[in-house]
């Protein structure tokens, strides 16, 4: 199927405006992605008419409203596959997805001198957390290194296993280097030895088809405002067997069976790690976005994300002193490079000038940045809602700016 994609456009009132008297050019979706109308209507809907807090009142608005939250956690288990809809908890994103498992899990499993191993290429929010935890517990963080190439150094994995090994923290694609892990071969490894697997599928979701049956994960973590949804949403599935044994990761309403000062017990999942009234417009339509990419076609969307990956990697590769970090190829629509002799952020500032939204920085991977010597990159990253003339108006604009330097 051919993506109209001038019409899909449409949809994203914000890609219609101008930015310095320019028609903006929005190559930062793996920071956050935009939203069609499809979804604000939908948050307009909830607060003008069946906004009511959710699973607690017998009236007729929070009785709508819960049914409509909870038609969101349906979507998103058919979405990623889940077995059941109490291994979806809604979270506020990724990083509290994250933390979430790192303490829960870390509660329930983790002692002294176990170990954890963590990628090299990972964001911080899937390092810090186990840093956390570790400090709490005196297990060790494990890191798993990468190669210049931005591949996992897999063959490595085995040999960094030990007997104290707990768990492993990985992403499913890299929000710098674009890299697509491989989470059914990790995943295999870690369970012949007996280990969990956590996946970071932040930068996955928006682009992929996601089968956890299939990949056989254990824990896998999502956030909405990087899937055309609502910022402050986000997704955690867990197998049964392992949520069911984790204690809660927050007290307070809703999270509860009956609460005595005798001694308090918890509900059931997924409610048990939802504690207090939740994002209840944000999932409901978040909903609404995953209607939305599933009427495109995951695989539809991802085809041609492809197609302007690989387009931008020729046309930038063609400029000289400029390199590309991540070069595997199996690879999701992100571009880092720099280029010799020019600062990445006067790069981005630059770019913004002509209307170009990049993002610069270490892109909240420090450890990478190390691995490869360098402060920060620019970033262009694609959503599906791009076209090959915004990918020409970026590289002219590039010239331009790489010329004044
Ligand atoms: N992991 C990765 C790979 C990411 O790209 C991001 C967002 N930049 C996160 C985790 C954190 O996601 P959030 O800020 O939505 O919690």
């Amino acid at each position: 199927m051919t993506l109209d994609i001038q019409k899909i456009r449409e949809d994203f009132p914000i890609l219609q405006q101008k930015i310095y008297n320019r028609p903006l050019v929005y190559f930062d979706n793996a920071a956050t992605t935009q939203r069609p109308q499809q979804v604000i209507d939908a948050l307009n809907k909830t607060y003008t008419e069946y906004y009511g807090n959710i699973h607690r009142a017998a009236h007729f608005l929070a009785d709508k409203a819960t049914t409509a939250y909870e038609e969101t956690r349906e979507k998103v288990r058919s979405l990623i596959n889940a077995e059941t809809r109490e291994q979806i908890i809604f979270t506020k994103g990724t990083t509290e997805s994250i933390n979430l498992v790192a303490f829960s899990f870390g509660e329930a499993f983790i002692q002294a001198e176990d170990e954890i191993i963590v990628s090299e290429m990972e964001h911080h929010s899937n390092i810090v957390p186990w840093q956390l935890m570790a400090g709490r517990k005196g297990a060790k963080i494990v890191m798993l290194p990468i190669d210049d190439d931005g591949r996992l150094q897999i063959e490595d994995l085995e040999k960094l296993i030990t007997s104290r090994t707990k768990l492993i923290a990985v992403a499913h694609v890299s929000n710098v280097l674009g890299t697509i892990n491989p989470i059914a071969e990790i995943t295999r490894i870690a369970h012949s030895k007996g280990i969990r697997i956590f996946v970071d599928g932040a930068q996955a979701a928006p682009h992929l088809h996601i089968d956890v049956q299939k990949l056989d994960v254990d824990f896998y973590a999502l956030s909405a405002h990087k899937m055309y949804g609502p910022n402050g949403v986000g997704v955690l599935y867990g197998k049964k067997e392992l949520l069911d044994q984790l204690p809660p990761y927050q007290g307070g309403g809703e999270m509860i069976s009956e609460v005595k000062f005798s001694g308090t017990t918890y509900n059931d999942l997924p409610y048990k790690f939802e504690a207090g009234t939740p994002n209840i417009s944000g999932v409901i339509a978040f909903g609404a976005a995953i209607d939305y990419i599933r009427n495109i076609g995951i695989e539809n969307l991802a085809a041609w994300e492809h197609e302007l990956l690989n387009y931008a990697t020729e046309k930038l590769l063609g400029i000289p002193g400029l390199r590309i970090y991540g070069t595997q190829p199996e690879k999701s629509g992100v571009i880092s490079f720099n280029v010799d002799g020019v600062h990445f952020f006067d790069l981005g500032t630059m770019l913004d000038k002509f209307g170009i939204a990049v993002r610069t920085g270490h892109h909240c991977a420090d450890p990478l940045m190390d691995h490869f010597g360098i402060q920060g990159t620019v970033r262009a990253s694609f959503a599906f809602y791009n076209t090959k003339e915004e990918i020409d108006v970026f590289i002219e604009a590039l010239k331009k700016v790489i010329a004044m330097f």
